[in-house]
């Protein structure tokens, strides 16, 4: 690569490590747990063309290829240590890393998660960047698991529904353009907030959770299916995004049943939590609303405004759907 590898390394991606940590430059990075913890770790992969639009801002690239992973670690409960960055990168297009790097760094410095290291390769069919993120959990807690949702429990879901859906179309063409619309929803899209706090603070207070990345229908979905319940949602106390008030209501219920790139939590809880919850949810200044409640018999219901029960599949995102 023109810049050549390793000073490329050195230039955008050696932020000095936390103290006592060995960072980028070694074979390896070396960090010490914290004693008493548990290592979490998750790994996102983000493809050019299919994940992202190849004109996208290198800023927002940076900081969602970490964000999401972080939204997997709040989803389990899990506190932030450290990251590492796989790139592959047609070229060396130096504004386009500084973008990225500052993008990715910003949210790792706000999160407690240091870059400490990664490997970088020419690959000539588009930018591919993968994150893994490293965390740690109490070593006596299992963490926020899909399995652990119970007959009885309250469905909570965090933030509001159906924002980056809605962005997504617009940006695709799918809608027509609403220029105005677009500047409110689109950081929603392009800079998701991971729920760090929140996933931390339910360790104590939820069963099962998880984030929405493929839409609030398969995620659940997925919670229902470890835990081996039901669940039934109410209609009108999904939360839906303020600026959607004129989507069409099929297109609308569309996109808060079945929209992705969300990164909210989605928890389940027993009903004698429901005070701290809502306690909680003012502490962090984070809406938490209660939506449903799990049951025993399978299968995912939605209670419509005029009471009645409609069957939802869970056709969130799938990479292989159509593919077999
Ligand atoms: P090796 O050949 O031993 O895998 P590399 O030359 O690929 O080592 O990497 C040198 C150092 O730079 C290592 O510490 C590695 O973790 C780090 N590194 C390489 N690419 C990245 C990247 N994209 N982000 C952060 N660190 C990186
Ligand atoms: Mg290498």
């Amino acid at each position: 690569m023109s810049l050549g590898e390793f000073s490329l390394i050195e230039r955008y991606f050696s932020e000095p490590a936390p103290a006592g940590a060995l960072g980028v430059g070694d074979d390896a990075a070396r960090i010490a747990l914290p004693p008493g913890t548990a290592l979490v770790a998750c790994k996102d992969l983000l493809i050019e063309g299919r994940h992202f639009f190849p004109d996208v801002a290198a800023r927002s690239l940076g900081h969602k290829a970490l964000a999401v992973n972080l939204s997997d670690l709040a989803a389990m409960g899990a506190q932030p240590m450290a990251c590492m960055l796989g790139l592959g990168l047609p070229r060396v297009d130096e504004a386009w890393l500084a973008e990225f790097a500052q993008g990715l760094h910003a949210l790792a410095r706000q999160s407690g998660c240091p870059l400490l290291g990664g490997d970088t390769v020419r690959h000539d069919a588009g930018v591919i960047v993968s994150v893994t993120a490293l965390g740690t959990l109490p070593v006596d807690h299992p963490g926020l698991r899909r399995a652990a949702a119970l007959p009885g429990d309250d469905i909570w879901v965090s933030g509001f529904l159906g924002a980056p859906d809605i962005a997504l179309a617009l940006l695709k063409g799918e809608l027509t353009q609403n220029p105005a619309l677009l500047d409110r929803l689109r950081s929603s899209l392009e800079y998701p907030v991971p729920r760090l706090s929140l996933g931390r603070a339910l360790l104590s207070l939820a069963h099962a959770a998880i984030d929405v990345s493929d839409g609030l229908a398969q995620d659940l979905g997925h919670i229902l299916m470890a835990s081996r319940c039901g669940a039934i949602l109410e209609e009108q106390a999904l939360p839906v995004h303020p600026a959607l008030a004129d989507i069409e209501p099929v297109r609308l219920r569309q996109a808060i049943l079945n929209g992705g790139d969300l990164y909210e939590l989605c928890f389940t809880a027993p009903a004698a939590k429901r005070d701290q919850i809502d306690a909680l949810s003012v502490k962090l200044a984070v809406p938490l609303s209660r939506v449903g409640s799990i049951t025993n018999s399978p299968g995912l219901w939605l209670k419509d405004r005029r009471g009645q029960r409609l069957a939802v599949s869970p056709k969130g995102y799938d990479h292989f759907a159509g593919h077999a």
